[in-house]
């Protein structure tokens, strides 16, 4: 049975997607201006504006919070402190879950198998925290090619070994553009079920695409086939938000009220 067109009702914007031109104060106006139904905002953002104006703002403009980013970077020194703190901000602004980014080699270290242990340590640590908190935690698998420098994390089978084994109040935020490729895919986002899916983060993969981290596609003009994906996500019993989060130096360079028009009109079109 085809999916219906899905509307900006659907929608939420992941705040670094118009980072460079706006403000927090302004992503909030604007996705209400356009009609988004969510933001996910970044901690920086939420900093610079502060916490409690945040909150009053977003409830303002009547907007789901579909994730607070971010928390993680487990092996980093000072994680546990950010940690907590993440947590906290995410609580208050009724996040519906904390993204992690869960780290990648230590300073210096060639040693990934510690690395993953360490996140695992580190994820265990803060969970009981999380859920005291009533914050779910989502692990995001990145792609591969940023598993010394962001996550050593990289496929959602890795992602979702480690929340069964954690238990309650964990599990995977899914993001198109790291995901994508993996032939277990469809499998694993059926085995994560409603449960585990916390979020669904999209935009495309550009051929070429020139720069690992800021060179996201906006939906449509890349390779992934976000209806098949979207198909598996909510045949799996994703109700949620669809996030939009395209770190680009192309989008950052446009005017933001047009980026979040086009986003609408390719999110329906895709
Ligand atoms: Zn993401």
């Amino acid at each position: 049975m085809p999916l219906t067109a899905p509307g900006a009702d659907r929608l939420s914007l992941n705040g670094a997607t118009v980072r460079k031109q706006w403000s927090l104060a302004q992503i909030i106006e604007g996705c209400a201006r356009h009609g988004f139904r969510g933001i996910s905002p970044w901690r920086d953002q939420v900093a610079a504006l502060g916490l409690a104006k945040a909150k009053a703002l977003i409830d303002q403009h009547g907007l789901v919070v579909s994730g607070l980013c971010r928390g993680g970077f487990f092996t980093k020194p000072g994680w546990l402190d950010d940690n907590r703190r993440a947590i906290e901000e995410a609580h208050v602004l009724g996040a519906q879950c904390l993204v992690l980014v869960v780290g990648g080699l230590a300073e210096g270290s060639r040693d990934l198998p510690r690395a993953r242990a360490e996140v695992r340590e580190g994820l265990a640590r803060i969970l009981p925290e999380a859920r005291q908190a009533g914050v779910p935690l989502a692990i995001e698998p990145l792609h591969p090619m940023q598993a010394a420098d962001r996550a050593c994390i990289n496929t959602l089978e890795h992602a979702l070994d480690l929340c069964d084994e954690l238990g309650d109040g964990i599990g995977v935020a899914v993001d198109a553009y790291h995901v994508w490729w993996d032939p277990k895919l469809e499998q694993q986002i059926r085995r994560a079920g409603k449960d585990r899916l916390l979020a669904y983060h999209i935009c495309d993969w550009l051929v070429p695409t020139r720069d690992l981290l800021n060179d996201r596609g906006m939906m449509g003009d890349g390779v992934i086939d976000l209806p098949r994906l979207r198909g598996w996500v909510e045949g799996a019993g994703y109700g949620g938000l669809h996030e939009v989060e395209i770190f680009s130096e192309y989008w950052w360079q446009r005017d933001p009220d047009e980026v979040l028009a086009i986003i609408k009109e390719r999110h329906a079109a895709t």
